[in-house]
């Protein structure tokens, strides 16, 4: 899934929007700043639908049985949000049981058959299941073939998030401007499949669906898997026949109806393996999304380059307005947002789970970063192929979100963090995770881990331990270190990095800071290979080091002072920078007194001062009394930034003035010189304006 585009605020109002049937009007397409936002939010907060979930998934039914197919049959007269269904669902027992019990919302069953015979049920809204009385003990291994058929009615009353099925009609001109034609769509995840069909929908229960849907003639119903053709029924209504052989989750299962046309264009996925690459859209979209499909095979052939050849028989995409997404990743029939229908990272990232999600399937919803994670990074991979590493990098610059609330918390779980399930923190910030793991162990594994997740959980559903075990199978080591920092705790490193020279040697010193500039949360200390390039003359070097302290001195043999030294180069390491540290002792090396001008200065924001405590640099050296205060021009004291012993060495901390007036400042360096006698003094002036 993606979420609709805008601030958080914009999108509570899209998903309105989407339930009032508004039209939230056009120039939503935008492509840097959308990765950003926070996530869909429901009208009702997210907390509360994060909660709802939480009860619903707390207590999963383990059922008695496995279901091998759904045959649905859905009738849609397109005037109104009511429809009726008959799903044959088989099954077989995996234990002995008198009675079955399967998930629906707020649907009125008419009647149920296993086997022939019409057998008594009850149904439990509060609980969204309803039991199957049998009749008789069934054996483990029996198959049975149950049929029910239901109706949603308009005196049900539902909540107005949770409708699994959605309707617009023209006939509202007020409420929905330019809808072309009524639309009827189906939007299932996480768990509201139950809302229009009978069944059990679980992300771990995966089996094949057959869905015919009925609608008046003249609609299109896309649906999953490979079109089996129409049958006129006399009556003036058409039934549009779908068949998914492979296997599917019921949160992936989908009907899409409008007054469609269908541009078709064909693709070679693999030899000898050629399907149709598609779009149901409304006229007035049908030149643009025609124009597009050459770049959707683009991304299908890439996308199989990275991942292994597309797993389906075809893949079609649906565009729509109202709704409350940018896209969901219905498998083989997207649904995209109408003004998102030529969105690059929306379609790039819909299209991606088609591996990730569809093929593999996150194995419990605590499990969501294994679907949206690898379809967001899916959407860098793809900057990556038009644009080469410097697009990578820029489009992964762009996505960190420190200041994303949900970013504070692990990328496993969010629901169990009170977080809501499509945070941000699955989608950016996982995504941010996944590069991390890609720096770590190299190109090579990364891939073929990737290869791997697919060969052992195709067309199975997974968890993260079974994905850390598909890493570790590849590159032969225990990841525990890397699951455990990056995807089951919250928070990310802060690392700031200082050098000297001395000697023919380079020491390095890395500091995580982490703990200081978040001490409420309890948050990690890293243990992670990190690199650092030493620029000299023309030439550079690379070095890797493995940092696993807050604070790590680290020294190479280097005959010549370096140029400048940077901290991880090429960009592959989720993480934020504070405050700059002084750089490590190089034994020997005498230092005198100073205090830096800040830098920069004027400024409007923060400033960094730096300053020397002098003497000779050794680990042993004393540490001596260091006072630096900030005065106004009036010589009042405004902040007293430092106050504390320190030995001897090259020290930086930062003033921020975001709270106090514009206008210039002092800033007074006091250090005691060793042994207790006098003071060594010094004043600049700083010009703060905002
Ligand atoms: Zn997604």
């Amino acid at each position: 899934m993606r979420c609709a585009p805008g601030t958080g605020r914009r999108i509570a109002w899209l998903v309105l929007a989407g339930i009032l049937g508004v039209n939230p009007g056009p120039g939503q397409t935008h492509s840097q700043g959308f990765e950003k936002q926070g996530g869909f939010i429901a009208p009702d907060g997210g907390l509360s639908l994060a909660r709802r979930h939480q009860d619903m998934h707390a207590a999963p039914t383990n059922p008695a049985f496995h279901v091998l197919s759904y045959k649905l049959d859905l009738f849609l007269a397109m005037v109104n949000e009511n429809f009726a269904g008959r799903n044959q669902i088989t099954l077989v027992m995996k234990a002995p049981a008198d009675s079955l019990v399967l998930y629906q919302l707020k649907l009125q069953i008419d009647s149920i058959s296993v086997n022939g015979v019409q057998r008594g049920y009850t149904t439990d809204d509060a609980n969204e299941r309803f039991t199957v009385h049998l009749g008789s003990l069934h054996q483990s291994g029996d198959t049975l073939r149950m049929i029910v058929a239901y109706r949603r009615l308009p005196e049900i009353p539902r909540q107005t998030d949770r409708l699994g099925y959605y309707y617009f009609n023209t006939t509202i001109p007020d409420t929905i401007p330019g809808l072309p034609a009524n639309l009827g769509y189906t939007m299932s995840e996480p768990g509201d499949a139950r809302c229009w069909m009978p069944c059990y929908d679980e992300p771990w229960e995966k089996s094949t669906a057959e869905i015919s849907v009925t609608v008046p003639e003249g609609y299109v119903a896309a649906s999953n898997g490979r079109f089996l053709g129409t049958a006129l029924n006399g009556d003036g209504t058409i039934t549009w026949h779908w068949k998914e052989g492979h296997q599917i989750a019921t949160y992936l299962m989908c009907a899409t109806v409008s007054k469609f046309t269908n541009p078709v264009s064909n693709l070679t996925v693999a030899p000898g393996d050629t399907i149709p690459v598609e779009y149901f859209a409304w006229p007035r979209d049908s030149a643009l999304t025609a124009a597009y499909i050459p770049t959707v095979k683009q991304m299908i052939t890439n996308l199989g380059n990275l991942y292994g050849p597309y797993p389906w028989d075809k893949y079609g995409m649906s565009s729509v307005t109202p709704f409350a997404y940018g896209g969901m990743e219905h498998q083989t029939i997207t649904t995209l947002h109408e003004f998102l229908q030529t969105n690059q990272d929306v379609v790039v990232h819909e299209l991606s789970h088609q591996w990730w999600g569809d093929l593999v399937t996150c194995g419990s919803w605590p499990d969501i970063w294994l679907n949206e994670s690898f379809a967001t990074y899916s959407e860098a991979l793809w900057r990556e192929t038009l644009g080469g590493p410097v697009a990578l990098r820029g489009f992964m610059k762009g996505m960190l979100g420190f200041e994303n609330g949900s970013w504070t918390g692990a990328v496993y779980n969010p629901e169990g963090q009170g977080l809501y399930l499509f945070s941000d923190v699955v989608y950016s910030k996982g995504a941010w995770v996944l590069h991390t793991l890609r720096g770590a162990i190299g190109d090579s594994a990364f891939y073929r881990s990737l290869r791997m997740w697919r060969q052992l959980y195709s067309e199975k559903s997974a968890v993260t331990a079974d994905f850390q075990a598909a890493v570790e199978s590849v590159t032969g080591r225990d990841m525990s270190w890397f699951f455990g920092e990056w995807i089951y705790s919250p928070g990310w490193p802060v690392y700031s990095m200082a050098y000297d020279w001395g000697g023919g040697t380079l020491t390095l010193r890395i500091a995580q800071q982490q703990h200081e500039e978040y001490p409420t949360y309890a948050w990690p200390t890293y243990t992670m290979p990190l690199q650092v390039r030493v620029y000299t003359g023309t030439r550079d070097t690379t070095l890797t080091v493995r940092d696993s302290l807050l604070t790590q001195d680290f020294s190479f043999t280097l005959p010549a002072r370096p140029d400048s030294v940077v901290f991880d180069p090429d960009g592959w390491v989720l993480h934020d920078a504070w405050k700059p540290i002084g750089p490590p002792p190089v034994p020997g090396i005498p230092l005198s007194f100073s205090l830096m001008q800040n830098y920069p200065n004027p400024f409007n924001t923060s400033s960094t001062i730096g300053y020397v405590v002098p003497g000779i640099m050794s680990q042993f050296a004393a540490a001596v009394g260091v006072k630096l205060t900030v005065y106004d021009l009036l010589g009042r004291t405004v902040v007293t930034l430092v106050n504390e012993r320190e030995p001897p060495g090259e020290y930086y901390t930062r003033f921020d003035a975001t709270a106090r007036a514009s206008g210039v400042y002092f800033y007074r360096l006091e250090i005691q010189s060793g042994g207790g006698g006098g003071a060594s003094t010094a004043v600049k002036k700083m010009v703060f304006v905002k």
